[in-house]
C-alpha cells in the first residue's frame, strides 16, 4: 500500500539522518522532499501546502533542533501531522437509539458499494453480532440486485427486493421488515452511474429523506486519486454523509484520495477494502495508517 510515497519519505528520512548536523536548512530542504513526495503521491495541492508548512513549522519551532535524537524527533513530527491529516481518531458507525439502525450506501457506478454491502453484514454480524437485512435500491440493473443477493448467500443474510424501479420503496419497505422480523441493522445499496449526475443525486437524497439513516456513507475507489476527492466533494454538497469508505486499496493506488480526503471534506473515513473477498475489510484507524505509510 502507497510503496512509492512510503519509499519516498523513507529516503528523505534517512538522508536527513545522515547528516552531520541536523540544520534548519537541510529540515527545510527534507520538508521539500516531503512535499515533492505528497504531490506525486497525487495529494492535493493545498493539503500538501498546509501538511509541509505544519511539519517545518513544527519541526523548527520545537524541540528537534535540541532533541537527543533529532532525525527520530522530526520523524515523529511528520507521523504526528500524518495522522491528523488522516483524521486523528477513529470514529464509528453510528448505532439507532430504537432499533433497527438504517445505514444508506451512496456512491459511483463500480466504486464497490454492492460488494461493501455485503462486507458490511459480515463484519457487524461477525464483530458486532447484529442481524442485517440488505435492502437492493439499485433498482435500474437487475445484474446488481443479483449480485448482492449472490453475495448475501454465502454470509446467510436476507436481502429485501421488489420488481419495480422504485428505490425509495424498497428502502422504506426493508425499514419496515426490519422491524417485523426484530432485525437490527438495514443496509441500503443504492444506484450509482459513471459520473455525477442529478438525477443519481436525487434519487440518493430522496431515499435519504424518506428513512433518515443513522448512517451515510459514501463509497469511493481510492484508484482515481484526485477524481475520487472532487466527488467527495460533490456527494457531500448534495447528501451530507457521515463517513467515507476507501475501496480498491490493495491496487496500485498512490495514497492521494486517502490522504486527502479528510481534511477536503471533514468527514471522517470509516473503513477501508483491500479486496474482492467479503473479508477484505477493515476498520480504518488513522494512527495505524500514518505507521504503514512511515515503515
Ligand atoms: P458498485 O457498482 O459500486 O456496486 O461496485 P461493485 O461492488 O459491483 O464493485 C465493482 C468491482 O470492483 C467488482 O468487480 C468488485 O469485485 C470490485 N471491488 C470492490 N471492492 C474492491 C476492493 O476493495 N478491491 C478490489 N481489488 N476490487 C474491489
Amino acid at each position: 500500500m502507497f510503496q512509492d510515497l512510503s519509499s519516498k519519505l523513507d529516503d528523505a528520512f534517512q538522508k536527513l539522518k545522515g547528516e552531520s548536523k541536523i540544520t534548519d536548512v537541510n529540515i527545510a530542504e527534507t520538508v521539500r522532499e516531503i512535499r515533492r513526495a505528497l504531490l506525486d503521491a497525487d495529494v492535493n495541492y493545498e493539503v500538501a501546502k498546509e501538511f509541509t508548512n505544519d511539519i517545518k513549522e513544527r519541526a523548527m519551532g520545537e524541540d528537534v533542533l535540541s532533541a537527543v535524537n533529532p532525525g527520530q524527533q522530526f520523524t515523529k513530527v511528520v507521523h504526528d501531522e500524518l495522522t491528523q491529516i488522516l483524521g486523528q481518531e477513529r470514529v464509528d458507525l453510528s448505532v439507532a437509539h430504537t432499533p433497527p439502525t438504517v445505514i444508506l450506501i451512496a456512491g459511483l457506478q463500480g466504486s464497490g458499494k454492492t460488494t461493501f454491502s455485503a462486507k458490511l453484514a459480515k463484519y457487524l454480524k461477525e464483530e458486532n453480532n447484529r442481524n442485517p437485512i440488505l435492502a437492493a435500491a439499485d433498482v435500474y440493473r437487475p445484474a446488481a440486485i443479483n449480485q448482492l443477493k449472490t453475495l448475501a448467500d454465502t454470509i446467510d443474510t436476507p436481502v429485501y427486493s421488489i420488481d419495480q424501479k422504485d428505490a425509495v420503496r424498497v428502502a422504506k419497505e426493508a425499514v419496515a421488515m426490519a422491524k417485523s422480523l426484530a432485525l437490527d441493522t438495514v443496509i441500503i445499496d443504492t444506484a450509482g452511474r459513471m459520473h455525477v449526475d442529478e438525477k443519481m443525486m436525487n434519487e440518493v437524497a430522496e431515499i435519504k429523506e424518506a428513512v433518515q439513516p443513522d448512517e451515510t456513507l459514501f463509497i469511493v475507489d481510492s484508484m482515481t486519486g484526485q477524481d475520487a476527492v472532487n466527488t467527495a466533494k460533490e456527494f457531500n454538497e448534495t447528501i451530507n454523509y457521515d463517513g467515507v469508505v476507501l475501496t480498491k486499496l490493495d491496487g496500485d493506488t498512490r495514497g492521494g484520495a486517502a490522504l486527502s480526503i479528510k481534511n477536503v471534506v471533514q468527514k471522517p473515513i470509516k473503513f477501508v477494502s483491500t479486496g474482492e473477498k467479503l473479508d477484505a475489510l477493515s476498520p480504518f484507524y488513522p494512527e495505524r495508517m500514518s505507521q504503514r505509510i512511515l515503515g
